[in-house]
Formats: structure tokens, C-alpha cells, sequence
């Protein structure tokens, strides 16, 4: 049987940015669809670590039994024990473009790192589920006015002549087939985009061993009983060019989560990584490992695990920013991880696939004409210097000798540590979610 639905905008994918999307878009009045292919609610290979200024970019307050029970609010990072050669500090010298009193210091400040390491930060941070998350953001754009359907999975779409879409969903509760018509389709359909893989075979990796990709794993373990020596409100990150190819491997606690620990009682662990090649579970075994013999987090028979993982095949790390970020075309907007937003230097994605959604709503809104040239416009200032740190940072990840002159240089000699604070300090002070910047 198929049915068939009109509607202004199909919205793909209920997660962040499509939930974000529908929200704004029902809000102004216009038709919205929202589906996803998962039951809800879901869960996801996140971690769900946002700075505070993210509820001031969603524009309303998480309420608390959204947010995980355990509070974040420090950081412990891991730096690099191996010292750089003198071959690796000419080379990170060039790449940087530090100055001959940045290298005394870096020389000065290699020493002292030693007896600091690992360093600790004060640092306010909001912790959650992406499956509580994601589900309170779907109902919120319920709420607005947008129609919802979990277990719906968009096959495939076409462009007709008159610029609308037709769009094959597949209803997964009983398999029957629905046909919706859009004015506007927005891709919000993740990293393993069906939309934009559609439009864009070639921007997707088929060399599997390129295939990257992210572990979580959750323990479930009583911190008294199990003698786990993990500060419970601290964010362990962990820079090691052995566990993690793009950024910093991960310790840190939930709390006793409604869904996954409510039969034991005890707050869950999260152990993760991302890797950039097929072999990514290993490193995060690897990982796994140093985690239990350092802080007795993850130890086989001390706690109940369950790995969570997800496949990269839009290779953020390795396109270039010109076929990594893509918006859309004409009234196909492509927003969040299907855009190529996720920042794995920073190790977020939740904050631009928010602002990106709000973004593409507004100017379907505003310039309903040529809403992709409004929304390529308001992405260019984010995409330009996230597309710098991630080609940056493929050398800094090269060796644990390079990654220590790195974190030393991002941490200590640039600065980079208090800039990000005062982004954050700067964003919490700021209503227009046009004027933030991603921290
Ligand atoms: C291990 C890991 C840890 C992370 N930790 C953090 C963190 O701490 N903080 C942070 O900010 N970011 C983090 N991220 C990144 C963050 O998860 C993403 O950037 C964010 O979820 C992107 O949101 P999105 O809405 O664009 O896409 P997604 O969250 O990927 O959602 C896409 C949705 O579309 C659905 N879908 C896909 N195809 C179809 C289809 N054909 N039809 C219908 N529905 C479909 C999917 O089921 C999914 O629900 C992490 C990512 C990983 C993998």
C-alpha cells in the first residue's frame, strides 16, 4: 500500500540538527515532516558533552532530567610522554610559525609539562544521553507543530521539474511505502547521509580501510566498591597518537543513567576514541586497556561493558574542505553531520549541527527563493577555519613526538585554553544565535 503526503519541508533524520530544523520551521507557520528510520528513542555513539552556551544556542533551557545526574566541571589532560626530536620541533616550528622566543619557551615549558602532566582545568560542561537528549528535542518540535514518525526511513528522492521533491519513505512498523511531496527537503541524516550520497556518491570513502570511526564504551561499575579512581566530575582527555588519529581519547561519568543502569543502580562509565582507519576498534581496545590499568576504568570483571560504535564513511578527515563541506542545491539543504560538519579536532559536532539547522530553517523562512545561497553564506565563517584544523591537524597526530609539541603549544604557549574560554564566557552572554561562534 502507498500513501502519499504534501507538505512544505521533509525534514531527514531526528536527531540534533533535524529536530532543530523541523522546530524552527513549524514554528513559522510552515508544513513540517519529521522522520526517522530509528524506534525512538535511540540511541547513539555520542558522547553528549556540550559547553553551557549550547542551551543559549538552541534557544530554550535542557531541563534537568534531560542532563545527566553527574555534573562536568574540570578537565584532566593526558599529554604525550615521548619528548619531540629536534627534526620534529624544526618541522612543528614551520608548520606553527612560532617565533624564536615561542621556541624558548617551548623548550622551557617541555620540561616542566613533564612534572604537570596531567594537567587539570576548571571547566563547565553540560552531560546528557543522546537518547533522553534526542528524544526531548524530537518532542519539542512535536510541540512546535511539526508532524513526527520514527521508524520511517527516507530510501530515496527526486528532483521534479517544478523544484519539488519526491520523496520513498519506507514505514518500518508494517512496511507499507509513503510518498511525500515537498517544496523543501533538508538533509539531516547524518554521516552515512542517504541524501547526499544520492547527489554525491564520490564524497563517500568505498576504500574500506578508510572507513573510520568512533567506540564508546559504558560501564556500568560502583565507584566505592570497584576502587575506580576516576575524579567522577572531571573529563579525561587523554592526547595519545596511539588511541586517537584526530583528537583526544576519553574518560568521564554519566551517573546513574534512567535507561541503561537502572537495573544495577550504579552510575555509568564511558571509555572512548575515534580512529580514521577501518582499524579503529583495536586502537580503542587499546585504549580500553590504558584506561584500567591507569584509573581502573574498563577492567574486565570489575564492571559491565557495552560498545557503541559508528562507521564514518563521509571521511571528514580526509576530504578536502572543498568536497567535505556541502550545503545543498536549490531547495535541498543539507545540514549537521550530513554537511560535514562534525569537528573532530574539537571533538563536537552537536553545537554546528544546532546552529547549521537553525541556519537553513531561517532562510527557508526568510529568502524562501534562494534559501542555499542564504544558508552558504551563514556557513562560511564556520566551515573556513574548521577546514584549516582539520588538514593542520592530520601533523599533529602523526607521532606522539609531534602531538606533545602540540598539546604544549595549543594548551600552554598559544593560549588556546583561554581563547576557548572566552569564546565560551562570550557566546553565554550573547541572544542572537547569529552572532555565536562554535568554541
Ligand atoms: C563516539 C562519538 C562521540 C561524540 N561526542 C560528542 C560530544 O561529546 N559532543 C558533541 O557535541 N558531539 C559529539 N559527537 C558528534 C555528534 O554526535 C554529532 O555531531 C551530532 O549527533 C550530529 O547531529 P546530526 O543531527 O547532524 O546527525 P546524527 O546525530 O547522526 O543524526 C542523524 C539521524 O538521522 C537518522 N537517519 C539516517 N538516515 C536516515 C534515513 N535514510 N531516513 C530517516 N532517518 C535517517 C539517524 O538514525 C539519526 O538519528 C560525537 C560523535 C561520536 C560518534
Amino acid at each position: 500500500m502507498v500513501i502519499t503526503k504534501n507538505v512544505d519541508v521533509l525534514v531527514v533524520g531526528g536527531s540534533v540538527s533535524g529536530s532543530m530544523a523541523a522546530e524552527v520551521l513549524a514554528k513559522g507557520k510552515l508544513s513540517t515532516m519529521l522522520i526517522e528510520k530509528e524506534k525512538t528513542p535511540r540511541t547513539k555513539a555520542c558522547s553528549g558533552i556540550q559547553f553551557p552556551y549550547f542551551e543559549k544556542l538552541l534557544g530554550k533551557t535542557i531541563p534537568k532530567d534531560v542532563l545527566s545526574q553527574n555534573q562536568m566541571t574540570k578537565t584532566v589532560i593526558h599529554i604525550p610522554e615521548e619528548e619531540p626530536s629536534v627534526e620534529t620541533r624544526k618541522d612543528m616550528y614551520k608548520r606553527t610559525g612560532v617565533t624564536w622566543w615561542k621556541r624558548m619557551a617551548y623548550n622551557i615549558m617541555d620540561k616542566q609539562v613533564s612534572k604537570m602532566s596531567p594537567i587539570k582545568t576548571d571547566m563547565s560542561m553540560y552531560n546528557f544521553m543522546r537518547n533522553t537528549f534526542d528524544d526531548w528535542m524530537n518532542k519539542e518540535a512535536i510541540t512546535s507543530g511539526a508532524e513526527f514518525h520514527d521508524q520511517h526511513e527516507l530510501v530515496s528522492f527526486v528532483q521534479n521539474q517544478d523544484t519539488t521533491f519526491t520523496s520513498t519513505i519506507k514505514n518500518k512498523k508494517d512496511s507499507t511505502t509513503l510518498t511525500v511531496n515537498s517544496k523543501y527537503l533538508i538533509a539531516a541524516d547524518g554521516p552515512l547521509s542517504t541524501i547526499r550520497r544520492q547527489m554525491h556518491p564520490e564524497h563517500f570513502t568505498t576504500d574500506s580501510d578508510k572507513k573510520g570511526g568512533a567506540m564508546n564504551y559504558y560501564f556500568s561499575a560502583n565507584p566505592n566498591k570497584d576502587g575506580i579512581k576516576v575524579d567522577e566530575h572531571a573529563l579525561y582527555q587523554v592526547y595519545d597518537a596511539n588511541f586517537n588519529s584526530d583528537m583526544f581519547a576519553w574518560i568521564y561519568q554519566k551517573g546513574v543513567d534512567r535507561v541503561n543502569t537502572k537495573e544495577t543502580g550504579f552510575p555509568l562509565w564511558v571509555v572512548g576514541t575515534t580512529f580514521d582507519n577501518a582499524q579503529y576498534k583495536d586502537h580503542a581496545e587499546k585504549f580500553v586497556n590504558w584506561a584500567c590499568k591507569t584509573y581502573n576504568v574498563g577492567c574486565e570483571g570489575v564492571a559491565k561493558a557495552h560498545p557503541s560504535s559508528e562507521n564514518w564513511a563521509l571521511d571528514v578527515a580526509t576530504l578536502t574542505p572543498k568536497d567535505r563541506f556541502f550545503f545543498g542545491d536549490k531547495n535541498l539543504l543539507v545540514v549537521g553531520d550530513a554537511a560535514g560538519l562534525i569537528d573532530a579536532y574539537r571533538g563536537l559536532g552537536m553545537d554546528s549541527a544546532a546552529l547549521s539547522a537553525q541556519y537553513a530553517a531561517k532562510c527557508i523562512l526568510d529568502q524562501p527563493n534562494d534559501a542555499i545561497a542564504c544558508y552558504t553564506k551563514k556557513m562560511m565563517p564556520i566551515t573556513t577555519p574548521m577546514g584549516k584544523k582539520t588538514s593542520n591537524s592530520k601533523h599533529f597526530f602523526a607521532n606522539n613526538t609531534a602531538l606533545r609539541f602540540h598539546v604544549i603549544d595549543r594548551f600552554v604557549l598559544s593560549g588556546e585554553g583561554k581563547k576557548m574560554v572566552k569564546c565560551i564566557g562570550k557566546n553565554q552572554k550573547e541572544n542572537d544565535s547569529d552572532k555565536m561562534q562554535l568554541c
